[in-house]
């Protein structure tokens, strides 16, 4: 199909944020005949939550993270330093309410509920993935390599396998190995010493490299669908006028708009008013990644170890190890958790990558509500919309939420596909 190129004499919608949720939302408004303009704090796209995750596109077994299980097994873990997650945090009275929210999120029915809600989302990611890729050149590590999920012990394993056929029944493939079938799925693991018990093999999993797309993205955006995109520009608050917000307050003067959208990652709690009907608390969940070229026996496989909570895999010429999961707000990499993560990863796949040389490091902080479900829709005033709060998993969900925003925001001008 030909580039598209649009006019776009719409309404006006400023989106605010250029991390993954902000440009896939410009990219379906502009498409849909908005006239949009999308602003940035940093210097360019992707340069916060979206810029080095583990770059899973990961559609049909994922689950919302308060699951039946979560409060005991991170009670034990406090007492296990290599387990990856870190709960401690929650201890602060700032995160007091995300905490109480999150645990009566605890329950088989929840997880249920949520689960299914995820997975309706990321099924919409997946098919927008196909027409979007179709439709533009976007060059981002892209593969299909299928993923393998391995577990310490067997009751790990059985405990997994109940939760994947749960989500089976949206859909999607899983098939349960042990722990040699594991090895001669993914022969990067021969030689490991870490304890494997079996795994999940999902082979329908694929990968990308969430920031090159992102860049690639911004590009078509501004050469084909007429988007502006005002980089190194701060939001500093919303300005009202009755039930309508007017514009958005910068250091160099007011953004004027007919609808606003926040897609802010983590920030958007700052910016958003202070309640609204369908408002949940959001924390950001810290996590670490290692960038490493790769070595002699780089994995095809995308492999998560699902005990020490870390993902092993290939983009391109590198090996991305990602990992941790700590409630904290402190941007610090100390050397122990570079170590760590390095270790678990030399010790699952010895030869994945060039693991001498020094990787590159990067912390982002996963935007998380309590039953891990993005916001996504109109709050208070008339004019303003959020797409935000995707946790772990934005990368997965960010063209189904996009898609979900703009029939919601069509929905409001009266029209089904857009202006
Ligand atoms: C370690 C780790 C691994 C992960 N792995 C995966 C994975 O494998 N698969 C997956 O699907 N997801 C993964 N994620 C989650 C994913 O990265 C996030 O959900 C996603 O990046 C969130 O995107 P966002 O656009 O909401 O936020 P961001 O990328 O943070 O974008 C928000 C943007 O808004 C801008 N902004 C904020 N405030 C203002 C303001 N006042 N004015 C102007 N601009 C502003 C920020 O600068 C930022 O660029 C991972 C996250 C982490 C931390």
């Amino acid at each position: 199909m030909p580039p598209l190129i649009h006019a776009n004499t719409g309404p006006k919608i400023v989106v605010v944020g250029a991390g993954i949720i902000g440009l896939t939302s410009a990219l379906y408004l502009a498409q849909a005949g908005f006239s949009v303009v999308v602003v940035e704090r940093e210097p360019g796209p992707c340069e916060n939550t979206s810029k080095a995750n583990a770059g899973q596109l990961l559609y049909d077994r994922i689950g919302a993270m308060a699951a039946p299980g979560f409060p005991t097994s991170q009670a034990k873990a406090l007492f296990q330093p290599d387990q990856g997650v870190r709960v401690s945090g929650l201890l602060h009275p700032s995160r007091w309410p995300w905490a109480g929210a999150f645990l009566r999120q605890c329950t088989p029915a929840a997880w249920q509920r949520n689960t299914k809600t995820l997975l309706e989302i990321a099924h919409r990611s997946r098919s927008a993935m196909a027409t979007v890729t179709n439709r533009y050149a976007l060059d981002f590590d892209w593969r299909k390599p299928g993923k393998l999920v391995l577990y310490s012990t067997a009751a790990g394993l059985a405990d997994a396998q109940e939760r994947a056929e749960f989500q089976a029944r949206f859909g999607g493939r899983h098939e349960v190995l042990n722990a040699m079938e594991c090895v001669a799925h993914e022969p990067a693991l021969k030689g490991m010493t870490r304890d494997v018990a079996g795994g999940i093999y999902l082979p329908d999993a694929e990968v990308g490299d969430c920031r090159k797309f992102g860049i690639a993205l911004a590009s078509v955006l501004v050469d084909q669908l007429g988007v502006e995109i005002k980089y190194g520009v701060e939001i500093l608050e919303l300005v009202r006028d009755a039930s309508r917000i007017r514009a958005l307050r910068t250091r160099n003067g007011l953004i004027k708009a007919d609808v606003f959208v926040l897609a802010a990652g983590k920030a958007t709690a700052n910016l958003a008013p202070a309640r609204f009907p369908g408002k949940k608390p959001m924390t950001g969940i810290k996590g670490i990644s290692l960038t490493f070229p790769s070595g002699d026996a780089a994995p095809d496989l995308s492999v998560t170890d699902a005990s020490g909570k870390f993902v092993v895999l290939r983009l391109g010429n590198r090996v991305r190890i990602a990992g941790y999961a700590m409630f904290s707000d402190d941007p610090k990499i100390t050397q122990t958790y570079v170590q760590q993560l390095t270790n678990k990863a030399r010790a699952l796949m010895p030869k994945a990558a060039s693991f001498n040389e020094t990787p590159d490091i990067w912390v982002g902080f996963r935007p998380t509500t309590p039953d891990d479900l993005p916001m996504i829709g109109r709050v208070k005033s008339d004019n303003l919309y959020v797409n935000a709060g995707h946790g772990s998993l934005g990368w997965t969900l960010a063209l189904g939420s996009a898609e979900i925003l703009l029939e919601r925001i069509s929905g409001a001008f009266g029209q089904k596909d857009g202006a």
